[in-house]
Order: structure tokens, then sequence, then C-alpha cells
């Protein structure tokens, strides 16, 4: 075989057949193609597309680049949740200790940020002490002891994944269905869980733009995850607007232990409920409204909040900062963005404001960045509100005063404000099951 001609095929926009797909992910892997005939490739399939069956093909050959998690010592069903990207996004952190309360175990690998988007891993090493690197033989007793471990991803899951997403993230082909659907339904399979829910975001905060290619993307998903033999189920959720009131990693833990409190922003409880009850429906725990009434249970007793308390502990990050958030530090700068003029916040560009907490140092500009893990946004206004000329609608933290004018530029221009009240827009959009 010869990657020219596999180029030119699917530069014509015929499909590739399984043999082809496997030899160029294989031969990537082992160096044996040079970066400038993949992102050739990578940007066919950009314009061309692959059809289910290629994409299927892609997925699994990515899968098969590397090792496969096998879990033979955690006891009981396992399930995992998985977002393709947003701003201000943190469930995982909710969802995850309310499931493992309600008896379905969370062994669960996540991701650190991407572009504008934040990452769980980032996030919980906010917590001081707290392990993202563990052996698995420890992973397993505190999956069997606690219901829950949270680990960044295995270097050695995936590798083509690696390689083919720092190729796209330079290229411009980061926002292909076919190469987001693979790369990220490749490390689903290849770790060792039954049930996936996804959250797939729409709107501009998220890679996928339009409802109709999020909803594409999620039924794809969803198929191939089904094929692989995983129980699946996606919501597809807006983020056209940053979800709660938190961007950057230690204002988030916060917000999210205020919503494991109850007290969280309605938006952020609403998906968290959700996205928990749709997790335990899939790992048999009965009908919808059981699995939400008893999520609402364990957030109401404490319990899911004892139970994230207990597995930062376990993974030697400070107990005491989950039951009392006040000990996090603040940032020692910050700075409040006023509105320019009247009027409503008619919509952001939820991009933009991931951007403005990544310049303020919550996020990696570089590989070899380190984050600012008290940096971030606080939004005072979101969309919908009214405001008038003066009113502050966020405030920006970080360690570095340097920082502020560039991302106070970013989160203005992402910001509309106009005379009409917008329509309200539901947070969940649809379903796929
Ligand atoms: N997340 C991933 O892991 N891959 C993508 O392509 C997009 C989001």
């Amino acid at each position: 075989m010869r990657m020219y001609d596999i180029i030119r095929k699917k530069r014509d926009g015929e499909p590739l057949s399984e043999k082809e797909i496997q030899w160029f992910v294989n031969g990537y892997v082992k160096g044996e193609i040079p970066d400038y005939q993949m992102s050739a490739l990578c940007m066919a399939i950009y314009f061309k597309g692959m059809t289910l069956e290629e994409t299927t093909a892609l997925t699994f050959a990515i899968r098969d680049s590397g090792d496969k998690l096998k879990f033979n010592n955690i006891n009981g069903l396992r399930v995992d949740k998985h977002s393709t990207g947003g701003v201000g996004d943190k469930t995982s952190l909710v969802v995850t200790p309310i499931v493992a309360t309600l008896g379905v175990k969370v062994a669960k690998m996540s991701g650190r940020g991407l572009g504008h988007t934040g990452g769980t891993v980032d996030k919980l090493e906010a917590i001081p002490g707290f392990r993202t690197d563990i052996p698995t033989e420890e992973f397993e007793e505190i999956v069997n002891r606690v219901g829950i471990a949270i680990v960044g991803q295995n270097a050695t899951l995936a590798p083509a994944d690696k390689l083919l997403y720092a190729l796209r993230d330079v290229t411009a082909t980061v926002d292909s269905l076919p190469l987001i659907v693979s790369s990220i339904m490749s490390k689903k399979l290849a770790a060792d869980d039954d049930c996936v829910v996804l959250d797939v975001k729409t709107g501009s905060g998220s890679f996928m733009k339009t409802k109709e290619a999020s909803r594409e993307l999620a039924e794809w998903m969803v198929a191939i995850g089904k094929a692989a033999g995983k129980r699946m189920r996606a919501l597809i959720t807006d983020m056209d607007r940053p979800l709660g009131y938190a961007i950057g990693n230690s204002l988030e833990v916060i917000e999210a232990i205020e919503t494991l409190k109850g007290n969280g922003p309605e938006d952020l409880t609403e998906l968290s409920v959700a996205l928990a009850s749709h997790m335990l429906v899939i790992s048999d725990r009965g009908s919808y409204e059981e699995c939400e009434k008893n999520v609402r249970r364990v957030i109401e007793s404490g319990e899911a909040l004892m139970t994230f308390a207990n597995m930062v502990e376990a993974q030697g990050g400070k107990k005491e900062w989950i039951l009392n958030s006040e000990l996090f530090p603040k940032a020692p700068y910050s700075m409040e963005v006023k509105a320019e003029r009247d009027g409503y916040i008619a919509g952001v560009n939820t991009e933009g404001y991931g951007t403005a907490s990544l310049l303020l140092g919550a996020g990696r500009n570089t590989m070899a960045d380190k984050i600012d893990f008290s940096a971030g946004i606080r939004l005072v206004k979101k969309t919908g509100d009214k405001v008038s000329r003066g009113d502050t609608v966020a405030i920006l933290y970080t360690s570095d005063e340097n920082r502020f004018e560039a991302s106070k530029k970013r989160l203005l221009d992402s910001t509309i404000i106009k005379n009409e009240k917008p329509t309200e827009e539901p947070l969940i959009l649809d379903i796929v099951e």
C-alpha cells in the first residue's frame, strides 16, 4: 500500500477500506508515515468526510494502537460520563460522586484542558496533594473501597490519538466529525467501562457549532460504542453559554462542591442531575424518575459530597478543603469587568470566554505551560440578564496583573448586549439512545 494512493482516494471522495485505515494508523504510530502525508489525509477527511463504516474502522484502529485497560479486581458494573468539551463544565466532579454513592462504580480516566475548553484532571490538580497518576492496583483498591477514583489518561492508551490530535491541533483539522468521533470513542473503548453517557456540547463554546452536527456526532458515537458492546446514551446540551458562573480550575472545583451541597447554579444542577440519572438508568438502577429522586436525595443528605471528599483523601488530596472550600487560596489580583451599555446580555461567544480565562493563566498555550490554579473568571451576569452601563458583568482573577487587559478585551468582545431580552433556550436539547 502507498500513502499517496490513500490520500488521493480520499481527496476524490472515495471510501477507504478497513485494511487501508488500519495500515495508515499503524504506519503513523510506527513513524513510517511522515506528518506531511498524514496532514494531507486529515485535510482530505475534513473536506470529504467518512462513512459510519470508515469511522468505526478508524475508531477501532486507533483503540488497537495501544494498551486496553482491564480492571479484573473491581467488583460491579462501571459507568463513565464524557463531555465533548466545553467552558465552565465541571459536571464530572458533580455526577461521578453521586453515582458512586448510589452503588455504581466509577473508574474514570479524564483529560486535561484542550484549546479553550477545560479538563477534569487540571481541575482536580487544583486540590493540593491530589494524585492523578496512581498505579492500577491502588486505583482498583480505591474504586472498590470508595466507589470512585479519577486519574489522568494513561500514556499507553490509544497512542495514535495522541499523535493525530497534536497534528490536527496545528493543521486546522480538529472540528471534523469522523476525526472527533474516532478520537473520543477510541479512548472510551480502550477504557474498561460497561456503560457510557456522553454529554455532546453544541454551540459557540463547543467543537461542533450547530445542533445538526452535534446530533450526528452523538448518533455516531452511540452507534460505535454499541457496536463495541457498551451500553450507551448521549445528551445534546447547550454550550452557547458557559455552564454555571465559574470558569477556571479552583473556582470550578468550589462551584462543584457547592452543587454537591445543593447550593449550585440552576443550569449546572439541572445538567448534573440529568446526567447522573441517565448514568444510573443505563446501569440498571431503576426508572428515570426513581434514579432522579435518588440523585436529589444523596445531594440533600450530603452523602455525595462525602464520597467526593473521601475520593480526594484516598488520592492524596486535602479532604478538609472539600469540606471547607474557603481554604482554597484566592488569586492575589482581581478586576471587575463593567458593561459598556444598557440592555440585556443577548448572547455570548462562549469560546471567547474560555480564551479569556486561558489568558488569565487558567489554561495552557503550550504543553510546557504551568497552570495558575486560582486564575479564572467569576461571571456576575449571564445570557438573559438585564444590565446597566457600569454594572459588573464578570470578575477576573489571576496571579499576574499583566494578563488583565487582553483577557478583559476578549471577554467584552465576546459579550453581546442588545435592547431586547433574548428568548430562553433549553439546556438539554435532545437525548440519543
Ligand atoms: N476531545 C477529544 O478527545 N478529541 C477530539 O477530537 C475532540 C475533543
